[in-house]
């Protein structure tokens, strides 16, 4: 398991304002953290500028982003200023070169975007030299491949830059899937093989399935029955965590409780426990998992409606990270909605409408009677198919009249 910076959490959100991971971000996150060379192979859209932003932010030393084209690298320096990271660039149509070397020097920069010819030239390795750099991030990775669509030149230039400081971590960023290109982005830029993580949004292994709320301790009891390896019971809060524990150790599993608010060393020591358990039930707010990599976890709960889809999603993920059958399960109730509700009118203004749109979101995921999964893909921009043979809805279809009109209710109340 790498370990995750408790912090990293609360920067995503402080600094981006997102309230979760998507998809392998905090599997290439967590890498990076730990100073490992990683090659990302992630959509368009998945998300691969904060892979290397939130580390920039986090890290001491300023991450170098090697981007191909001028106006690209524009883009996203305008996005990193709105959000507060300190960025600049060095490029042909920057007048202020004098000063960003300054504040490179003066560890003045979380971000410094340059295009490849300039990276690989000596003025700039000595640049760099004078400088404290925490990551190199090569963006549009594929661009080093003769495979590649777009195959630069100058980007097979890097590979002495990354190498004069084996310290500071690499990460390669591409859409570009296909394997020969992939191997060679590997080999070009010096990545081992285990750094590779492919993203798709998809994770087929996992069946989804939604219920009402109805005697949740019951509930999950007889869900836990139903299942031999280890799981992950998220609760709302520390006290629910904890009586839920205690309640569903009856069932004869072992099972622990984890939330912030326990005492560092028991934390630790549940943690390491449910590390190397093969049939632990962890009950823990959405504090436990981040950065813990147990790829055994059959199946993920959640005692209640989580904060949003991206949440959801992120957290029912660390079910079946071996890709065997696992299972996620949404315990809901009309009550969570009015607690949403609350919660978002004691909000910011500003912060309200996006929250309720969060909500909404996550009310036409309980409420649908179709396929869940296409609801949680087509939320991250993916096109799947309308059924996908391993949700409860595709399983068990619903009848056709929609019985459940309890969440609309409470959003247009
Ligand atoms: P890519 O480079 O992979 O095409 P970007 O880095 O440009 O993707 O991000 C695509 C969009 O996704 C951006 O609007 C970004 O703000 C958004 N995004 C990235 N990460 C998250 C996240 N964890 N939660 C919500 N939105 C995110
Ligand atoms: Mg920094």
């Amino acid at each position: 398991p790498l370990p995750m910076r408790p912090d990293i959490p609360t920067l995503l959100h402080d600094v981006f304002g997102f309230p979760g991971f998507r998809g392998v971000q905090e599997q290439v996150v967590s890498r990076i953290m730990a100073g490992q060379a990683t090659l990302a192979i992630m959509p368009t859209g998945a998300g691969k500028s904060l892979c290397y932003q939130l580390p920039a932010v986090a890290l001491e030393g300023c991450c170098v982003v090697i981007s191909p084209l001028i106006a690209l690298m524009h883009d996203q320096l305008r996005a990193a200023q709105a959000v507060g990271i300190r960025a600049a660039s060095l490029t042909s149509v920057d007048a202020d070169w004098r000063e960003t070397q300054d504040r490179l020097r003066n560890g003045d920069l979380d971000l410094l975007y340059v295009a490849p010819e300039r990276a690989s030239g000596e003025g700039f390795r000595n640049l760099l030299r004078a400088a404290k750099i925490a990551l190199f991030a090569i963006d549009e990775a594929h661009c080093v491949s003769e495979w590649g669509h777009d195959f630069r030149p100058d980007y097979r230039l890097l590979r002495p830059l990354l190498d004069e400081f084996p310290d500071v971590p690499r990460l390669a960023l591409t859409a570009t899937a296909d394997h020969h290109t992939r191997d060679d982005i590997l080999v070009q830029l010096g990545i081992p093989r285990e750094g590779l993580i492919i993203a798709g949004f998809d994770r087929p292994n996992i069946r989804y399935a939604v219920h009402p709320r109805d005697g949740l301790p019951r509930q999950l009891s007889d869900l836990i029955a139903g299942q031999t390896g280890p799981g992950i019971v998220y609760a709302p809060t520390r006290a629910a965590t904890e009586k839920l524990a205690e309640t569903l150790s009856k069932t004869g599993r072992p099972t622990r409780a984890y939330h912030a608010g326990l005492d560092p060393q028991v934390r630790a020591a549940n943690q390491a426990a449910f590390i190397a358990s093969e049939d632990m039930v962890m009950v823990a707010t959405i504090a436990f998992g981040m950065g813990i990599d147990k790829p055994d976890v059959r199946f993920v709960a959640h005692a209640a409606l989580p904060k949003s889809i991206e949440g959801y999603y992120q957290e029912s993920g660390r079910a079946g990270r071996d890709g065997e059958p696992a299972e996620a399960h949404l315990f809901w109730g009309a009550d969570d909605f009015a607690r949403a509700r609350q919660r978002i009118g004691e909000l910011d203004p500003l912060r309200q409408q996006g929250e309720r749109a969060r909500i909404t979101a996550l009310g036409g995921l309980v409420e649908t009677g179709t396929c869940r999964r296409a609801i949680l893909l087509r939320h991250f921009g993916e096109n799947p198919p309308p059924g996908c043979g391993n949700c409860d809805n595709c399983l068990n279809p619903p009848p056709s009249i929609d019985a459940t009109q309890t969440a609309r209710k409470f959003l247009s109340a």
